[in-house]
């Protein structure tokens, strides 16, 4: 059951530990500051991120980047006070007094258990509710910035209030500090949801339904592209590629245990013919069913079977974003299923296939975690310790670094999750190997073992990309819109200079498309240089410019996107560096 991609990075070394103090600190100091400016702010939670912090507060008036600065300056203030941060165990009765003003305070009072402690932390006269850890003194907060306030509501929830949220940051040092600030500008140039305005990739539309993609041509040749090497690479690793309905008998997703896990991340089924259909979350199933329709021997195992799924999964209205969080994508779905013996060798194949996969998109930096069982669990534990072994193996024979996130698994089965860095060394959670050990039993999966008797196949989820509108919400601002030529919806703009040469140019347009490439003309009656402009913004790797003298000569003049001028070129020349292109 292989879940969305998250994007939160338990950092687990010193520097990330420091971070996470001093930034859920700097929450506390902020949320000290906004009660000074407004006294009858109500706070409600302020923890520390991947790369920050935040804090929600019912305030009765949006804050304005005035109040920002204002809320800084105090700030700075508290922090060059060398307040210590104080920690204190109370009892309930005594927390629910301290917090008697505080109504999101007591609602998480009320949420905890009977047998939880309950502590506070206090800097100055600031006590806020607080498991901790933090900073020795507020003077170690060192280089801080608030960022920008959007809505949020309380729990995440449409029916709750809608609070105001500041997010700020806070770094060790002024230098990282400045760092990170610059490259959250660099990635807001490269927001995908507005390069995909901008290159008419795809919309979304109230009218179809929130976090629902259609992909324009554009975006569609990017996304063709895409799958077509996907499926080559799949075929080379010895994988069927199978294709399965968008929805499913209630029975079936009974068997699965769905309904009982899952539901909530269902939609309500469809009623035909008396029979009740879901929209499927996962294609877990229909794979197996696919195993199920025959009897397999041991000699056929391992099966490898792999779909471009496209799944629907209820998220929240308030989380969904652009093409990263949606509720429907197409999972680069796969089920393997095979014998104990080839587990390892399976789940190395899987890891080969996925370098293989990335690195075709640039991407080479990994972080890699192995998540083991946790206390509840199904399954045998024999199976769980092979498989276990198995996913540590395959790491190890590659010479892998990985953090171990033990009692990190699902209750069905360990797994493996890979990370990609993007260029601007963003993490985004792609890949995932997961073993099962509830499903095969649930559908009662077997094959004939070599003594003629039946045994249980082992049974593997993967998805290495994710799914593909994530993905190439990735791509587009990890390549900031200027897609690799194999990849770019439109390859090269033919520019005439003048209508005269309209017709040269369209001559060496069909030359290229026979040659394959995506080619368009610019012919409208617009000055050369508003035409390079245009196609700059495009991102368009190629730009050839024919006038009086490449008509007489037989050439085109050739600029890249880059702003390259590479001269005058005769088509064979231009074709034969535009195939090295493609293929580096
Ligand atoms: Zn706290
Ligand atoms: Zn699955």
């Amino acid at each position: 059951m292989l879940d969305h991609g998250s994007v939160d990075d338990h950092g687990s070394n010193a520097v990330e530990q420091l971070r996470h103090r001093m930034r859920h600190s700097t929450a506390h100091v902020m949320a000290d500051a906004v009660l000074r400016l407004f006294p009858e702010a109500k706070m409600a939670i302020g923890p520390p991120t991947q790369d920050g912090f935040y804090y929600d507060f019912e305030v009765s008036r949006p804050f304005t980047p005035e109040d920002l600065a204002s809320i800084q300056r105090i700030m700075l203030e508290t922090i060059s006070e060398t307040h210590p941060f104080l920690r204190e165990e109370v009892t309930r009765e005594e927390a629910l007094s301290l917090f008697s003003n505080q109504p999101y305070k007591l609602e998480i009072i009320d949420s905890l258990s009977d047998t939880e402690t309950l502590s506070i932390y206090k800097h100055g006269n600031f006590i806020d509710l607080c498991q901790g850890p933090h900073i020795e003194n507020t003077q170690d907060i060192t280089a801080f910035k608030l960022l920008n306030v959007a809505g949020a509501y309380w729990r995440g929830d449409e029916k709750r209030p809608m609070l105001q949220r500041i997010y700020g940051t806070a770094f060790e040092s002024q230098s990282y500090l400045d760092d990170h600030l610059n490259k959250l500008e660099e990635a807001e140039k490269r927001d995908h949801r507005i390069l995909g305005r901008q290159l008419d990739l795809f919309t979304i539309h109230e009218e179809i339904g929130p976090g629902l993609i259609v992909w324009h041509p554009k975006g569609g040749v990017i996304r063709t592209k895409l799958e077509d090497y996907w499926r080559d690479i799949h075929y080379k690793h010895g994988y069927k590629i199978v294709y399965s309905p968008h929805i499913g008998r209630s029975q079936l997703w009974e068997t699965s245990g769905h309904l009982d896990f899952y539901q909530d991340s269902m939609y309500a089924p469809v009623e035909v013919d008396e029979q009740q259909y879901y929209l499927k979350p996962m294609n877990c199933p229909f794979h197996i069913m696919i195993y199920r329709s025959d009897l397999h021997s041991y000699r056929e195992l391992p099966l490898r079977i792999a779909e471009l799924g496209t799944v629907y999964r209820y998220e929240r209205s308030g989380v969904l974003h652009g093409l990263m969080r949606v509720r429907g994508f197409t999972q680069d779905d796969a089920h393997i299923f095979c014998l104990p013996e080839q587990v390892e060798s399976e789940v190395g194949d899987v890891l080969s296939l996925t370098f293989e996969l990335l690195e075709a998109f640039g991407f080479n930096d990994y972080s890699i975690s192995l998540s083991t069982r946790p206390e509840k669990y199904v399954g045998d534990l024999d199976m769980w310790e092979h498989a276990t072994q198995s996913l540590g193996n395959a790491l190890d024979t590659r010479d892998l670094e990985y953090d171990i996130d033990a009692g990190g698994g699902a209750f069905y089965g360990p797994k493996i999750d890979i990370k990609i860095r993007d260029a601007l060394g963003r993490a985004w959670q792609c890949t995932t190997v997961q073993f099962d050990f509830n499903l095969p039993e649930r559908f009662d999966l077997t094959f004939q073992n070599a003594e003629g008797g039946r045994s249980r196949p082992y049974m593997v989820h993967r998805a290495i990309l994710g799914s593909l509108e994530r993905f190439i919400g990735v791509l587009i601002e990890h390549y900031a819109g200027a897609f690799p030529l194999w990849l770019s919806p439109v390859q090269a703009v033919v520019i005439p200079i003048a209508d005269r040469h309209i017709d040269y140019a369209e001559q060496i347009h069909s030359q290229l498309e026979q040659h394959g490439f995506r080619v368009e003309v610019d012919s409208r009656s617009e000055r050369m240089n508003l035409k390079i402009r245009h196609a700059q913004l495009q991102k368009i790797p190629y730009m050839l410019i024919v006038g009086d003298k490449e008509l007489e000569q037989g050439t085109t003049s050739v600029r890249l996107r880059s702003g390259t001028d590479m001269g005058s070129m005769l088509l064979a020349d231009l074709t034969r560096h535009m195939d090295e292109d493609l293929t580096s």
